[in-house]
């Protein structure tokens, strides 16, 4: 299993945006799709790797733990 900063290295900023989707096809080769290319064709379908800058990244907000969920 890979790390999430070795993904970051990897992928650049899709791995982290909210239109980012990761396929793995039936090989196991790794490709990152740009759902936001859907509604705005200045976007790639599938950009190029690693992602150093883009006008569309939005980071990827993680929600947070609750209180004693119990997950550790
Ligand atoms: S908007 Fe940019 S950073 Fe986000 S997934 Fe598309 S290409 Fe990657």
């Amino acid at each position: 299993m890979r790390s999430v900063s070795s993904a970051r290295e990897r992928v650049g900023l899709c791995a982290e945006c909210v239109h980012g989707r990761r396929i793995v096809s039936a090989k196991g080769s790794e490709f990152w799709r740009c759902a936001k290319s859907e509604t705005d064709p200045r976007f790639p379908k599938y950009p190029r790797l690693p992602v150093l800058a883009c006008d569309g990244y939005e980071k990827t907000v993680r929600q947070p733990l609750s209180p004693g969920g119990g997950e550790d």
